[in-house]
């Protein structure tokens, strides 16, 4: 299905449709919103061409003619969530405080690696100690901050949004956060703690995180990356598979390409899923036995769709005609309320495609006129749930169903949207691990669950970018601060290879 691979991986721009080449899509990811300036800033991204468009915070058009538009922490957001529930609109605004104090709180812990908790040797006790000072800082510790962060790690969003909210239509609305990308529905414990991952923006300073669409789309900011590599002097090469990781005595010596050609080095990061680089590229004799366990009892099912669309005009939503920047800039949800999102998770976990499936919607031409003609408009549909199971087999005819069901709940909330639809492309979990090599097609290379974070991500004693093997680090989205287009993990990397005198600079 793709041709040609470009720098981006999931972060990808691109041209689906031959006989429409006007039109450009984020085939992927589609937003940005944990990448921290300091980040973008050491890169001098913006000289090579990052540029963020503001993001909505949220619409949903509710099938019964209502809506709700979220335009941020003001009364006229407390005033659209309330017209479902006058005490749900009181709650809001503290709601928002609450989960922003906690966000502040946690950020700290993106920008950590990792400490080797319960090791006794003194580098790592000094790891954890200090780590321990951060979140003192942060007044991270306090017995009603503990308990609240326990609560997150361990909550469902369903039961930790019932403290808060009555109304089954705000639940669904706001538990989105806590299941994109997730193989799991609102109803499972875990979940609150993917709510909050989301809501853990760069400027979450007391709010919750700002989101913004990037110009030219998600290949854009993987070619800004790539252009500032270039500058710093890195030689950038695509469609060269690595098929095997070079080792000798323990330590790493290069890499072997499709087609033999060997590049040697004493430094090598992979970025790839964990089960292609130590299952497939290492000899598994090269690695300790428990972590290869670990390795192969790592989880990344998702059950996620991603659909693109090429529009001929924005759709008009019945609740609220009209061109809104709220409504057409932002997130459009189609879900009808909190138990709609359960049983679409509940149908593919019965190994069937959701009846009724979930989506959150984007149309980043309403900003950014670089991906579609005047007039016209890309929408960017990410989609749950399909079995996980589906990234065995292409189940083509039955994502086109699963797309014409999706397509046909949103024309209810807008009557012109089906008659707009040029064109579409369904990329379903096969086509994510096949031709994007997100193998069980999950969006972070690993499932956001308790289990699978922090010093567990993506094995026990090896959360910290390092691997078994000297010179090899690793930096891919399954590894601490993933997933997201956010480049922590990169960055934690090469302040890990400083640490170990493996860098010259
Ligand atoms: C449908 C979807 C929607 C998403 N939406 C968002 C979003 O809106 N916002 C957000 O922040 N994040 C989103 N994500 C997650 C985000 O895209 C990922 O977390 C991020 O791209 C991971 O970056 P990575 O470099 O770790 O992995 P990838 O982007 O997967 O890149 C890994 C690269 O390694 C390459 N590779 C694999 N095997 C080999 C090999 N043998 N040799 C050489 N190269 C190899 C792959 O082809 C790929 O180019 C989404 C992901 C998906 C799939």
């Amino acid at each position: 299905m793709r041709s040609s691979a470009a720098s981006g991986g999931a972060a990808e721009t691109s041209q689906p449709w031959p006989d429409a080449p006007e039109f450009k899509v984020t085939t992927l990811s589609y937003t940005m919103s944990l990448m921290p300036p300091y980040i973008v800033n050491d890169l001098g991204l913006r000289k090579h061409g990052y540029k963020i468009n503001p993001l909505g915070m949220g619409y949903l058009p509710h099938p019964d003619g209502r809506s709700i538009i979220d335009s941020g922490t003001n009364p006229s957001t407390y005033a659209s969530y309330g017209q479902f529930s006058k005490k749900d609109g009181e709650r809001i605004g503290p709601y928002y405080e609450w989960i922003g104090r906690l966000a502040a709180i946690m950020h700290p812990l993106l920008d950590h690696t990792p400490p080797h908790l319960g090791s006794l040797k003194l580098r790592d006790i000094k790891d954890v100690a200090m780590l321990a000072w951060t979140l003192k800082k942060r007044g991270a510790i306090g017995e009603q901050t503990v308990a609240d962060i326990t609560r997150l790690f361990t909550m469902s969003c369903t039961d930790l949004l019932d403290r808060w909210f009555e109304s089954p239509v705000v639940k669904g609305m706001l538990s989105i956060n806590g299941i994109i990308g997730t193989w799991a529905g609102p109803f499972a414990p875990g979940t609150a703690y993917v709510l909050m991952h989301h809501s853990t923006g760069q400027e979450t300073e007391g709010q919750v995180a700002s989101w913004g669409m990037p110009e030219g789309g998600m290949g854009a900011v993987a070619d800004a990356i790539r252009r500032a590599a270039e500058a710093f002097g890195a030689a950038v090469r695509v469609n060269a598979p690595v098929e095997k990781v070079l080792i000798k005595g323990g330590r790493v010596t290069g890499v072997v390409v499709k087609g033999g050609e060997e590049i040697a080095a004493p430094l090598v990061v992979t970025t790839c899923h964990p089960q292609i680089t130590f299952l497939r590229q290492i000899d598994r004799k090269e690695l300790p036995s428990d972590f290869v366990a670990d390795i192969e009892n790592w989880r990344s099912r998702s059950g996620t769709v991603k659909i693109n669309l090429a529009l001929a005009e924005l759709p008009e939503f019945t609740a609220n005609p009209g061109f809104n920047p709220d409504v057409h800039g932002g997130a459009i949800s189609i879900l009808d309320d909190i138990d709609y999102l359960e049983r679409a998770f509940q149908d593919a976990r019965s190994g069937r495609p959701a009846a009724r499936p979930f989506s959150d919607c984007e149309i980043p031409t309403v900003f950014d006129k670089t991906l579609a003609p005047p007039g016209r408009h890309i929408m960017s549909m990410f989609t749950q749930w399909v079995p996980e199971t589906w990234s065995r087999e292409p189940h083509r005819a039955e994502l086109e169903a699963y797309a014409d069901r999706l397509i046909d709940r949103f024309h209810r909330v807008a009557p012109n949207f089906k008659g707009s639809i040029l064109h579409r492309q369904i990329i379903g979990p096969y086509d994510m691990e096949h031709d994007y090599h997100i193998l069980g097609g999950n969006i972070f290379h690993g499932e956001l669950t308790v289990d699978q974070l922090f010093h567990l991500r993506p094995a026990v004693g090896y959360a910290d970018y390092r691997t078994p093997i000297r010179g090899l680090y690793q930096a891919s989205s399954a590894t601490h601060a993933g997933g997201g287009v956010n480049g922590l993990p990169a960055h934690h990397a090469v302040r890990e290879m400083r640490r170990d005198g493996a860098l010259r600079t």
